[in-house]
């Protein structure tokens, strides 16, 4: 007798079902992680294993900045990689020295070190810091609640939410955390151990806030003051991301006060890399010399392949105006998103941020979204999937919106016709 087959599953399906298995069996489960499968992207999209295209208007956290595949990236890869990939940092290289001034000139005068990540930029923040205080006993960084430095030991001890921590006490000492924009509640805080202060120029993981120019210019009135070191982490606010450089270069546009203003401590990754894994930190220069040679180092810190992808990108950012782009475009996105927040007040409660770091924030007990005990921001962002639309929560109320620095207006157009299709369906 003739055996009759069920009819085969799509190969994609297959595809599908093959990588979930394979992280399944062989990778430790520390993400919770969507159902996409991703094999390739274009610009502003990704495409999934079943070729369907999404607009990613969450840059892998606010990482891809000039989106995907963009070939300025891929040049600087192959052209550098050709050359040279690696040396220790027992030597020197010209890219990385490049690297380091250009962020100079865009910062302020100081010097900078090179790692590999947020975290560890953050780390060797928090070292300079140490160093800092230790003679005078000091060793105590202030930070923010709610906000965000990384997943080292000494990063969720410096990050300001308990879901971080919980399960990996002891927690390392010397961090406590201050209520953000509250600058009455900093000075309090200080106690004689204290060396630094550390915060967000907006807080990214917390919910997209930004610091008030006030707060920004009161800490450094106030770490001045107490001999502090101000310190600002701009992993996922900084590289132009709010329409300048460094967020708080933007919140002080025109503010009596700010003129000036710089943190003593700033560290930067995400988009520094474009998607090629760096980080860096800066440290204003009476402080620059303070890790003198011996007292830090990272192997992989600073290669000449991740500067010159940096560099390349720094390049492409001046040369097609991409701060603008960010600036302008945000601008339009934001009053789209308020337009949506004054007609579906049942939906969307208000929008918050600067530039190309935006947040949706959700209204509480959503008629569409009764019943299910998902977050309104996973639920809002699974539904943004269905339609092609990539984004990234934040809390339980925050659907974030981090685009790639290039995004066309064509594309955030097509952004919000699709957030605004799933609004409607809430109501
Ligand atoms: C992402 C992030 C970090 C951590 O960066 P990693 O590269 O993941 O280590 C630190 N601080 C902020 C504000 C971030 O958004």
């Amino acid at each position: 007798m003739k055996e009759i087959f069920p009819i085969p599953p799509a190969i994609v399906q297959n595809e599908f079902e093959k990588v979930r298995e394979l992280f399944k069996s062989n990778v430790i489960p520390s993400y919770g992680r969507f159902e996409l499968v991703f094999s390739h992207g274009q610009g502003s999209y990704l495409f999934d294993v079943g070729g369907r295209p999404y607009l990613d208007l969450g840059s892998g956290i606010a990482v891809c900045c000039l989106g995907h595949a963009h070939p300025a990236i891929t040049e600087a890869l192959v052209e550098q990689s050709r050359k040279l990939i690696h040396v220790s940092n027992l030597y020197f290289t010209e890219p990385q020295g490049r690297l380091a001034a250009e962020l100079v000139r865009r910062i302020g005068p100081g010097k900078c070190f090179f790692a590999n990540s947020g975290a560890e930029a953050n780390e060797g923040l928090f070292k300079v810091a140490r160093k800092f205080g230790h003679d005078e006993g000091r060793f105590e960084i202030l930070t923010a609640v709610n906000s965000f430095h990384g997943r080292t030991l000494a990063g969720i001890a410096a990050t300001g939410q308990d879901k971080v921590k919980k399960g990996f006490e002891p927690i390392m000492p010397g961090f406590r955390y201050i209520p953000f924009n509250d600058l009455a509640a900093a000075r309090a805080a200080i106690s004689p151990a204290t060396a630094a202060i550390m915060i967000e120029g907006v807080q990214g993981e917390g919910g997209v806030t930004p610091a008030t120019p006030e707060y920004l210019v009161g800490l450094r009135a106030l770490c001045d003051e107490k001999k502090l070191l101000l310190l600002m982490d701009g992993v996922q606010c900084g590289h132009y991301r709010t329409g300048r450089f460094q967020s708080f270069q933007r919140i002080l546009e025109g503010v009596p006060g700010g003129e000036g203003f710089l943190p003593d401590g700033l560290s930067m990754a995400k988009s520094l890399g474009g998607g090629f894994p760096i980080g860096a930190f800066w440290v204003r220069s009476p402080y620059a010399d303070l890790l003198g040679p011996g007292t830090h180092g990272s192997t992989y810190g600073g290669t000449p392949l991740a500067c010159a992808v940096a560099l390349r990108i720094l390049e492409v950012i001046e040369a097609e105006q991409l701060a603008g782009n960010a600036r302008q475009l945000g601008e339009w996105l934001a009053n789209e998103l308020d337009r949506l927040a004054r007609q579906y007040p049942t939906v969307v409660k208000r929008v918050r941020g600067l530039g190309f770091m935006l947040g949706i924030e959700l209204a509480e007990n959503i008629p569409g979204f009764a019943g299910s005990d998902k977050t309104a921001a996973l639920q809002f962002v699974n539904r943004l999937h269905l339609s092609g639309v990539l984004s990234v929560p934040a809390g339980t109320q925050i659907v974030r919106l981090l685009p790639p620095l290039n995004l066309k207006p064509q594309e955030a157009g097509e952004g919000i016709t699709l957030i605004e299709e799933i609004v409607k369906s809430l109501v």
